[in-house]
């Protein structure tokens, strides 16, 4: 993802955070400045109150990151390739490319998560109990003595209270929750049907995404509601993240349609023989002029073949990192994506997974190969106008209408 600011490197995986993720770090860190601890603690100085908001909201980005990283290594464990974590408003991201191989391999890598978070909690909460020793006892929660509680107190039960906060949270039943993910690999082992499972779970988070919409109105409409309480502000803030999980249920269940739409359907089918070629020997300005320019098929990339063979891959994004001064000169072997790092489809591949293939690597086009030659090449928006054309035409199933089954 571009815009994402690498922050570092653990287990070999990369740490991005995402720019709305610098947004929830404020908010966090100026919500406990101005408002908790100069409320609980009037008489804190203000680089105190500050001092120990930053250190809060640092501790919590370290917390909801060891919450990602249990996502990834369980994932790596399993086989499953994690190539890095993106940390952004409403938490994590553990990108991981491919879908789990079982159902019990989703149910572990979902519920690590949150499992980790509660622990961490707990071990928070213990040391913020061990710390304040007698006084410790007095407080019927952790969060309902604070005013008494000194820094370092105040700090180590509100991380406590935040992480057991952000576990429960995560095993909502809904998608894109873990919740969501243990409720679907329950349901994938129950019926033996990753589809099927997946579409039960999508309705189980429409379901509870209308809750969340519902009890929110109700709230800013003046109702009180247990656990979640009352209030204006209290309301929209639960509608909304009703409203977020109600768009990624729907986004999920799109999937589901899609897939169910392109399977079936070999990859030989939608992709194009007839590909524009460059050599490796053309100048940068040749390319721009020639091709990029006067491309027919509205192309920004192409495939680079010498002696025909795919030797690598140039496209728009790789002109634009060359200087201008620099197009007579450079030549498209020296600017091209090597050939070794090129995604390649096989022509009998399945196109449901290419699908997948396509948004999570966000590239326009791969091509094709068989023995070790190019056959073709399949792009994204002949995709795209195939799920269009099926939906404009009301077709409710490929495989009958094309006449193709799978096996
Ligand atoms: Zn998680």
């Amino acid at each position: 993802m571009r815009g994402d600011l690498r922050v570092g490197r653990l287990f070999g995986i990369d740490i991005y955070i995402d720019w709305s993720w610098l947004v929830i770090f404020v908010l966090i860190a100026s919500d406990l400045a101005l408002s908790l601890f100069a409320r609980l603690h009037p008489q804190w100085s203000l680089v105190l109150d500050w001092g120990l908001a930053i250190a809060a909201a640092l501790l919590f980005f370290a917390s909801v990151l060891l919450h990602e990283l249990a996502h990834s290594v369980v994932a790596r464990a399993r086989g499953l390739p994690v190539k890095r974590i993106v940390l952004y408003l409403l938490g994590g991201v553990s990108n991981i490319e491919r879908e789990p191989p079982s159902a019990a391999t989703e149910f572990v890598m979902a519920l690590v998560g949150p499992l980790t978070s509660v622990v961490l909690g707990i071990i928070f909460l213990f040391l913020g109990r061990t710390h304040l020793g007698k006084l410790a006892q007095a407080m019927p929660t952790p969060l309902a003595g604070l005013a008494q509680v000194d820094a370092l107190g105040t700090l180590l039960l509100w991380l406590g209270s935040a992480n057991i906060l952000i576990g429960i949270f995560n095993m909502i039943p809904a998608f894109p929750l873990d919740g969501g993910r243990v409720l679907r690999s329950l349901l994938w082992a129950f019926s033996n049907n990753l589809r099927r499972a997946t579409l039960w779970s999508t309705w189980i988070s429409h379901a509870i995404a209308w809750l969340f919409i519902l009890g929110g109105i109700a709230m800013a409409l003046g109702a009180s509601i247990p656990f979640f309480g009352a209030g204006l502000f209290n309301g929209l803030w639960l509608a909304f993240i009703g409203w977020f999980l109600n768009g990624a249920a729907t986004q999920t269940h799109q999937q589901v349609v899609i897939e169910d739409v392109l399977e079936g359907i070999p990859v030989s089918r939608l992709m194009r023989t007839d590909v524009a070629t460059v050599e490796p020997g053309m100048t940068v300005s040749d390319l721009v002029h020639q091709r990029i320019m006067t491309s027919e098929g509205n192309e920004r990339s192409f495939p680079v073949v010498k002696d025909g063979k795919l030797i690598g891959w140039v496209s728009l994004e790789d002109v634009k990192r060359v200087s201008r001064e620099q197009w007579e000169t450079k030549t498209v072997g020296d600017i091209m994506t090597p050939g070794e790092q090129v995604v390649t489809l096989n022509p009998r591949e399945d196109v449901s997974e290419v699908f997948q293939k396509f948004m999570q690597r966000d590239v326009r086009q791969m091509p094709v190969m068989q023995d070790g030659s190019m056959v073709g090449v399949l792009r994204r928006q002949d995709l795209m106008r195939y799920l269009q054309l099926h939906s404009e035409l009301g077709l409710r199933d490929a495989r009958q209408t094309d006449g193709n089954g799978r096996g």
